[in-house]
Formats: structure tokens, C-alpha cells, sequence
């Protein structure tokens, strides 16, 4: 059974030419048989069913389906679903079951959609790999040896490996964008506000957006129209009105699109074969009307430094909540109060976590709050203001994903710097807060995927997705 679409298994489920069941049916047996890929935290096996069940009947009782009627998705293990676990791939949470449903979950609910299970990521989504998690890393479903990306690494693997037709992931710097390419599905991090964070375990939150993993650019916007809009439990959430994306996406014409094209992302040291995928790619737009612009983004160098200083600082501050009294996982050497909050944090914590506490602690406290974290604030007001001009003069802005494909498994983990420059064209985006994307751009010699990213003006959803389908539509052709 394959669905090249929602609207494909939409249609067949709403004339019954399948039902529900049987399609959560089959999604939950292609994960069981795949168990050795690690994809899953945890699977809804009987919940899955009961819920595909109940639809069946809403749909025999004549009742309107919902917009997300039977799609099957996995969410990634950062998002809490009442009554499931939510671990964060993290030992510290390893026995903590979730109280409440987070603001994206009660809205893809009401839309009919369907929760397979929850997804593996690196520890509190800190990692380019998905190697950082407590359950083990993910295999790339395109080389088995290389990494899917990360930190939404199990959303990507889901997707691409027809483990799910849709996921969550979220964002801080990269963590939807980058394993989408690595995966060859399209990832959309839409822009800071444009969704609730309720539910989503905080990692950097001036940085967190959830997103949106899919093999094609309708089935997330379809997904986007529902999760995005104001929420009352997320004063960060924004009252912009939410569109049809779908119909956005569709009206958008390539003839005429000013794309820039950062020279700061074609750097000496981008993998040649990444470069000339993405070059074939830009090269198709244009020869379909849209006019390649050269920008330039020269304070594009300090985007890394100022990424790690500000989530690093926000992380030391947001699992501090993690003490061993409140949530999960308490050691059992607790003689006093000090030894129960050491230990516990010390047992609990993945080593790249206690990195960024320690990290992020240093970077606020006092003597060097004003050189560090001061000074990479101000970098980010530079970064909004570079891009915003940029995005003035054109429509969006367009490069690789990553600056190399996915790599091996092992490969990055004795160099946090190596790894940390998986990021450098998603992080300004995230600093920047605006929309981003990863569209599946082709394959390099060894038939690696490379992704292509594109970034938009804040609130531009629907022509990133409108971009990006043109350049799934052309490579179709
Ligand atoms: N890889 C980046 C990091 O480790 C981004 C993570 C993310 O977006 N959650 O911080």
C-alpha cells in the first residue's frame, strides 16, 4: 500500500476504498518489521488501532471528517502527548509520562489525525546526528552506516522511511531543515511566534519552533494551516492571521521571484558535489523565469558563535528544572539535598547536555555575561537587520541545506566544533527568526541526498512552500 500523498490516501479513505484501520494498520507493521532501525521511542500499537477505529465509525455515522482525517503521524519525543511518555531521549526523563497535550497536539486531534508514535532525536534536540540520544542513533534510510541529521533525526527517518506520512520535529537552529535534506524530505521551521511552543519542551525558547516533516510541500501546508495561530498559553504565539496555505503555495509563480543567493553560502569549503547539485537546482528556477540575485551576508561567520552562546545560555536555564525532585529520573544516592541535585543531573544528562549547561552557565554569569552573551545578543539584532534588508531587495534567499551530506555514523562525535558546523547555513534563520525550509534538491555521486534551503521573509510560508513544490515539480519532469 503506497499513498504518493495525503490527498491520495484522503481520497481512497473517504470514498472507503481502505479504512483507518487498515492504514495505521500497515504503517504500524512496516515499524515493527524495521524495529533495528530505532526510529521510534515509543509506538501507540493498540492506540494507534483504537483510535483508526473510531474514525471509521465518525465516517460511518456520516460526521465530517476532520481536515487531517487518518493521517498517520509520528511526533517527534520533545512534544508532549497526554498519557505517553516524553522522554526527550534523555535518561533524566526516561520515566516521565506527559500530563497534557501540547497546543499542536489538541489542534492536529480536532483535525482528525492520527499519532503512530513517538519519534527518537538527539537529548533535548541538541545535536546534528540524532547520535546524542539515550535509545541509540538512527541510520540514515538511504545509507545505513551514515547519520539521518538531527535533532528531529527519527521525524526525518520516519518520513523517509514510510514509517509515517507526516511528522513533528522542532527547530532551534536547524534541527527540522538539516535532517530533512540529509532524509531528502522537505522540513519547514515556520516563522518564530507563527505556532505554540505549549508542550514542546523548551530547549533555546527564543529560538524553538516546531516543524514540519513531509515527502511533499501540500501535504505541509496542510498540516501548517492546522498547528499554526494564536494561542493563549504561548504569549510568544502570534495573532497573524493564518492563510489557506495550500491555496498561498499554489498561487506563487517562479516568473519574476528575486531569489538571492548568498555568496557566504557557497563557501571554498562546501562540498563540491552538494554545490553543483544545488547550482542544477537554482539553475532550473531560473530557466523558469526567476532572476538569480548575488547577496551578500558577510557577518554570516559569526552565526555559529553567537548560535551557541544564546541557546547554550537559554538551555542552562530551562533544564534547570530537571533536579531530580520535579521530574523523571531521581538517582538513588541521595544522601543530602546537593547530592540528590548532582547526581541526578550527573546520571541523567547525555555528555553534550552537561556541555551546554556548563557552557551556557559561564556564558551568563557575572564577569562575562557582557563579553559573551551581551555581545551575541547584539550579533543577533545585526543578523535580523542583514537579512531583513536582504529580503527587502529580494523575494527569498537560497542556498544548501548543509554543507555536506550525511556523514558516517561515529564520525563527528570526538569534534563538538566539527559537529556544531553542521548548522552554519540554518542557524541564521533561527537567529534571525524568520521561516526556512529544506526542499529534497537530488542526490550526490554516492546517492547521498542534499537538501536545498530557502528563506523567507517573516511570515512568508506559502511562497517558501509554493518555491519549494516548483523544485519537487521540475525534478519530476
Ligand atoms: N544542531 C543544532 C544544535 O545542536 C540545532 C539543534 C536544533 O535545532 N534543535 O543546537
Amino acid at each position: 500500500m503506497h499513498f504518493s500523498s495525503y490527498q491520495n490516501l484522503r481520497k481512497k479513505l473517504l470514498d472507503r476504498e481502505v479504512s483507518c484501520e487498515i492504514v495505521v494498520h500497515e504503517y504500524l507493521d512496516r515499524i515493527r518489521k524495521d524495529q533495528d532501525k530505532n526510529v521510534y521511542i515509543t509506538v501507540f500499537n493498540e492506540k494507534a488501532l483504537e483510535r483508526a477505529r473510531e474514525l471509521d465509525r465518525k465516517l460511518e455515522s456520516g460526521r465530517r471528517p476532520g481536515k487531517l482525517f487518518g493521517l498517520p503521524m509520528a511526533i517527534k519525543d520533545n512534544i508532549s502527548i497526554e498519557g505517553a511518555p516524553l522522554t526527550c531521549a534523555s535518561g533524566i526523563l526516561s520515566n516521565y509520562t506527559a500530563v497534557y497535550n501540547a497546543t499542536v497536539v489538541e489542534r492536529l486531534l480536532a483535525e482528525d489525525a492520527v499519532f503512530l508514535g513517538k519519534v527518537n532525536m538527539d537529548e533535548f534536540a541538541m545535536g546534528s546526528s540524532n547520535e546524542n540520544s539515550a535509545f541509540g542513533p538512527v541510520p540514515n534510510p538511504y545509507d545505513k552506516s551514515r547519520v539521518p541529521g538531527g535533532s528531529s533525526g527519527g521525524s526525518a527517518a520516519s518520513v523517509a522511511g514510510d514509517l509515517a506520512m507526516v511528522a513533528l520535529g522542532s527547530d532551534t537552529g536547524g534541527s527540522v531543515r538539516q535532517p530533512a535534506g540529509f532524509c531528502n524530505v522537505v522540513g519547514l521551521k515556520p516563522t518564530y511566534g507563527r505556532l505554540s511552543r505549549y508542550g514542546l519542551v523548551a530547549f533555546g525558547s527564543s529560538f524553538d519552533q516546531i516543524g514540519v516533516l513531509s515527502k511533499n510541500c501540500d501535504d505541509a501546508a496542510l498540516v501548517l494551516g492546522v498547528i499554526a495561530g494564536k494561542d493563549a498559553a504561548d504569549t510568544t504565539s502570534s495573532y497573524h492571521d493564518v492563510p489557506d496555505y495550500n491555496a498561498e503555495m499554489d498561487a506563487v509563480s517562479v516568473e519574476g521571484l528575486r531569489i538571492g543567493v548568498p555568496k557566504e553560502y557557497f563557501p571554498e569549503s562546501l562540498d563540491r558535489e552538494v554545490a553543483s547539485v544545488v547550482n542544477c537546482r537554482l539553475e532550473e528556477l531560473r530557466e523558469a523565469g526567476a532572476e538569480l540575485v548575488e547577496i551578500t551576508l558577510p557577518e554570516s561567520d559569526y552565526a555559529i558563535a553567537a548560535y551557541y552562546i544564546l541557546t547554550t545560555a537559554e538551555a542552562s536555564s530551562n533544564l534547570a528544572r530537571f533536579d531530580g525532585a520535579r521530574y523523571g529520573y531521581r538517582s538513588a544516592d541521595t544522601e543530602d539535598l546537593g547530592r540528590m541535585y548532582v547526581n541526578s543531573r550527573t546520571e541523567g544528562f547525555g555528555s553534550e547536555v552537561k556541555r551546554r549547561i556548563m557552557l551556557g552557565t559561564y556564558v551568563l554569569s557575572a564577569g562575562y555575561y557582557d563579553t559573551y552573551y551581551k555581545k551575541a545578543q547584539q550579533v543577533r539584532r545585526v543578523f535580523l537587520n542583514r537579512y531583513q534588508e536582504a529580503l527587502n531587495k529580494v523575494d527569498i534567499i537560497a542556498g544548501p541545506t548543509s554543507p555536506f551530506p550525511p556523514f558516517g555514523i561515529g564520525d563527528k562525535m570526538d569534534d563538538p566544533l566539527e559537529m556544531y558546523l553542521a548548522d552554519v547555513f540554518t542557524v541564521p534563520a533561527s537567529i534571525a527568526g524568520m521561516p526556512a525550509l529544506s526542499v529534497p534538491a537530488g542526490f550526490d555521486g554516492s546517492g547521498l541526498p542534499v537538501g536545498l534551503q530557502l528563506i523567507g521573509n517573516f511570515f512568508d510560508e506559502g511562497r517558501l512552500l509554493g518555491v519549494a513544490k516548483t523544485i519537487q515539480k521540475v525534478q519530476e519532469n
